[in-house]
């Protein structure tokens, strides 16, 4: 089994204490059952405190948040008292991949960090290098890997989008559009007010990210044709690289290669319009505003399956009460 993980993926560090978006808050954590029967054979104060802060229903155990929905072992400085009591080994499965995601083909799996985590959107969004798949030390000589016929073309063909996404000679723009010829699909005419409101219409979990929705549905659209400066065409490379590698491969599995293409350079163009209100206000865009626009659509867009399905379906057309919005 070969394992593939992105050239940046090495410098990860969650930064616990001073995450202001700490993913211990706000989420239903699940505790895979493993884990649980670790918990459960805690004794003393910890292990009292343990079964007390845990529920069990119908879909399994998880944490029991507090008023503020935030993990009842985050502390006062932000920090988790199960990796300061019982070390990092005893974290559940959620935590200790967090905000790392997979996926899986016949005999190789592709790791990624995901967006929704602001250590890692920095990080990620911040490279100026091209980004590079390469095989996690100690299986990069898996040479007698046995891929599908099926996923061989599929990778060759994910090479040229990444070719043509990374084709810096050319303006960004041109290459999400190149990107989607190439997909054999496009991206419905919409006003960016048109698409806030689609959007608005989705499953929302934070205000500011409403807010954002709605100052795009206010925005003169004159304001969000703007050329943003070529310098900044770096963050959007990065964010299109991201999303065809996350959620291109799923369409193995839907044959919704299309959809999926379209969905990856949806996202890259809501960014992009956030990103250029920013721009009006500040004249300026620095990594930190992106990567929080970024944060914001990744934890209310590809953390919801609800709401990425209701997307891919209307992508492929297949959602007739958007219709009238499309
Ligand atoms: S969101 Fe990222 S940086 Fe913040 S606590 Fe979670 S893993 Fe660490």
């Amino acid at each position: 089994m070969e394992y593939i993980i992105p050239n940046y993926y090495k410098a990860f560090h969650c930064i616990a204490g001073r995450c202001r978006h700490s993913c211990c808050m706000g989420w239903e954590i699940d505790i895979d059952e493993a884990t649980h029967a670790l918990y459960q054979g805690i004794s003393g104060a910890f292990g009292a405190r343990l079964s007390e802060s845990i529920e069990v229903d119908g879909d399994g155990a998880h944490f029991r948040l507090d008023a503020r929905e935030r993990c009842p072992f985050l502390n006062r400085e932000n920090l988790c008292d199960i990796i300061l009591t019982l070390g990092e080994d005893a974290l559940c499965q959620i935590c200790r991949d967090h905000p790392r995601f997979r996926n899986f083909f016949s005999d190789r799996t592709e790791i990624g960090l995901g967006l929704c985590c602001e250590a890692a959107g920095e990080l990620l969004l911040g490279s100026a290098e091209k980004m590079q798949l390469v095989p996690l030390v100690g299986t990069e000589n898996a040479t007698d890997t046995k891929l599908t016929e099926e996923e061989q073309r599929f990778f060759e063909f994910r090479e040229q989008v990444f070719a043509v996404l990374q084709n810096r000679a050319q303006r960004i723009d041109a290459r999400l559009q190149a990107v989607l010829t190439l997909c054999r699909t496009a991206l419905p005419q919409k006003s960016p007010a048109q698409w806030a409101e689609i959007f608005l219409r989705l499953e929302r979990l934070d205000d500011a990210w409403t807010q954002n929705l709605q100052a795009l549905q206010a925005a003169p659209t004159a304001s969000l044709l703007l050329t943003l400066p070529k310098e900044t065409d770096i963050f959007f490379e990065q964010l299109a690289v991201y999303f065809i590698y996350r959620h291109l491969a799923g369409a193995l599995e839907d044959g919704a290669l299309a959809a999926r293409a379209a969905f990856s350079m949806l996202g890259v163009q809501m960014i992009s319009y956030f990103c250029k209100l920013y721009w009006g206000k500040h004249d300026d865009l620095p990594l930190a505003a992106v990567a929080e626009f970024a944060r914001l659509y990744s934890s209310e867009i590809e953390y919801s399956q609800e709401n990425m399905d209701t997307l891919l379906a209307i992508l492929h057309g297949e959602r007739a009460d958007f219709a009238g919005d499309l």
